[in-house]
């Protein structure tokens, strides 16, 4: 079976270090779905006042008459100078935290391992030399927002960017200061940063700057259609974080309690919302089938990282399945996946704390979760059943699943899954070759799997993490722009959640 794989597939691994791979290319209908869902975020994006700053930045770049290539220098110089000292007044008030975290939420500010290294060793911030130092991109930030921006109508994306029509001038007047403190040259000290905190990423909610970009956001200033789905998802998310203990990390358990699980949501939030919850629930959803296809895929590949046959790692892959039928366990053997009333209940949770905390899912465990995925389209009403099984692609989604269960129900289940697998690295090999491309090093093939001789090799490990649907990021905007509220211990709907919900 080794021959089952050309050898031009080993070429040239992924550093162990690269990540968002995507071996079996079944995440893209989550990545629409976010995009979708909340367009005015990247999970890169945490920070609301950097959206101010840049659109400040743009503003300052036209009245300055910055247009040609040689001002593009002279631009990306005070727009890393500019996000040195929004960089340096947030290190200094949260090391004097002051409530900085409650606000700021739990994202690191940009640059911050280079900024505060700096004003520990210094007690003083330079903020020309630590321009030089805090991005290896040319443009800082800026690159990493101005899509971002563009789509909330606060720039024009442009690499010199015009002011979009959300770009209040007035209110963002509140970062002048920002861009007068940028261009000195003497250090800033401790004491500086301090008088400069109401410019602190934690300070935005309450500033000028911070109705600009909520108007951009949630007032449709920009015009850009998003404001919909904006409004739509964070009068959600505030019903889903709301008395709720969560950090960062299981927002979407608690979107998926809100929007999956919650009985008589409709009668709630409102048809409207309901419908946008509808969308929601299908993508939530999905995600935990994505999951399973990586989980399956890294737990696969894993013996091969001391190097061996296929046939060893299809073996090992299915050592632990129980000896019964397809059908036995897999379909006949799962638990109901709606109450009595149609509404879906929590099974794939009821999965996840099975788990131990390592994180190590058994195979079975993945196994259910893909099958219950395949449950699920005879139950989801026709809105949510759109966004779950977006059958357009070919991605291995809960159709593929349901029909490979219907196929090999009868069979042993480890062997119906040893084909599976095996079905999954030529699928992995499929991938990888259409992602194949040339570069000055020769042919690059995207994979971590070598040959060596009749033997396989992992490089690395393949990721196991779940798909992000921008939720964290999200939230971290939503809490410093104040639509959000959080007092430590728990959520509450923010001092501006009624300009969204209302
Ligand atoms: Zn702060």
């Amino acid at each position: 079976m080794t021959a089952m794989l050309g050898p031009a597939w080993t070429v040239k691994p992924d550093t162990p270090d690269d990540t968002g791979r995507q071996p079996l290319a079944v995440e893209t209908v989550i990545g629409a779905h976010a995009a979708a869902l909340l367009p005015g975020v990247i999970t890169t994006t945490p920070h609301a006042r950097y959206l101010a700053l840049h659109a400040r930045l743009a503003v300052e770049a036209q009245h300055r008459g910055w247009t040609s290539k040689a001002d593009l220098g002279r631009f990306h110089a005070l727009v890393r100078r500019a996000e040195v000292v929004l960089g340096a007044v947030s290190v200094a008030h949260g090391d004097a935290d002051d409530g900085h975290w409650l606000r700021a939420g739990s994202f690191g500010v940009h640059g911050v391992n280079t900024i505060r290294p700096e004003l520990h060793r210094q007690q003083t911030i330079d903020v020309g030399r630590t321009a030089d130092v805090y991005s290896r991109v040319r443009g800082g930030y800026l690159q990493t927002y101005s899509g971002i921006e563009a789509v909330l109508g606060l720039t024009d994306g442009a690499r010199i960017p015009a002011p979009g029509p959300a770009a209040d001038v007035e209110r963002l007047a509140a970062l002048d200061e920002a861009l007068n403190v940028a261009e000195r040259d003497k250090p800033l000290s401790v004491a500086d940063l301090d008088a400069l905190r109401h410019l602190c990423v934690c300070a935005v909610g309450d500033a000028p700057d911070g109705a600009c970009v909520r108007g951009a956001y949630f007032a449709g200033s920009g015009g850009s259609g998003a404001v919909g789905a904006h409004r739509r998802s964070a009068t959600l998310l505030v019903g889903a974080l709301t008395e709720e203990h969560v950090d960062g990390e299981s927002v979407d358990m608690a979107m998926d309690r809100w929007c999956c699980f919650r009985r008589g949501l409709s009668d709630l939030v409102g048809e409207d919302v309901h419908a946008h919850a509808l969308v929601w629930r299908g993508a939530l959803l999905r995600n935990w089938s994505v999951w399973a296809w990586r989980l399956i895929w890294a737990r696969l590949v894993s013996p091969l990282s001391s190097t061996g046959t296929l046939e060893h790692a299809v073996a090992e892959f299915v050592r632990t399945l129980p000896n019964a039928t397809v059908r036995e366990v897999l379909i006949d053997g799962l638990p109901s996946v709606v109450d009595d009333i149609g509404t879906p209940l929590p099974v794939e949770h009821d999965l996840y704390d099975e788990v131990p905390d390592d994180g190590d899912w058994t195979v079975l465990g993945m196994l259910q979760l893909l099958a219950v995925g395949a449950r699920r389209l005879e139950h989801l009403d026709p809105a949510a059943r759109r966004a779950f099984a977006d059958e357009a692609s070919d991605d291995l989604g809960p159709g593929y699943v349901a029909s490979w269960l219907t196929r090999n129900a009868d069979r042993r289940l480890a062997e119906a899954v040893a084909d599976l697998a095996k079905e999954l690295f030529h699928r992995a090999e499929s991938v990888s070759r259409q992602k194949m491309q040339w570069t000055r090093y020769g042919l690059r093939l995207p994979t971590r799997l070598r040959r060596v001789g009749d033997q396989w090799r992992l490089e690395g490990r393949e990721g196991r993490g779940a798909v992000s649907l921008r939720l964290p990021t999200f939230t971290n905007v939503m809490q410093q722009l104040g639509v959000l509220g959080y007092d430590g211990t728990i959520w509450h709907p923010g001092r501006y959640a009624v300009e969204v919900t209302s």
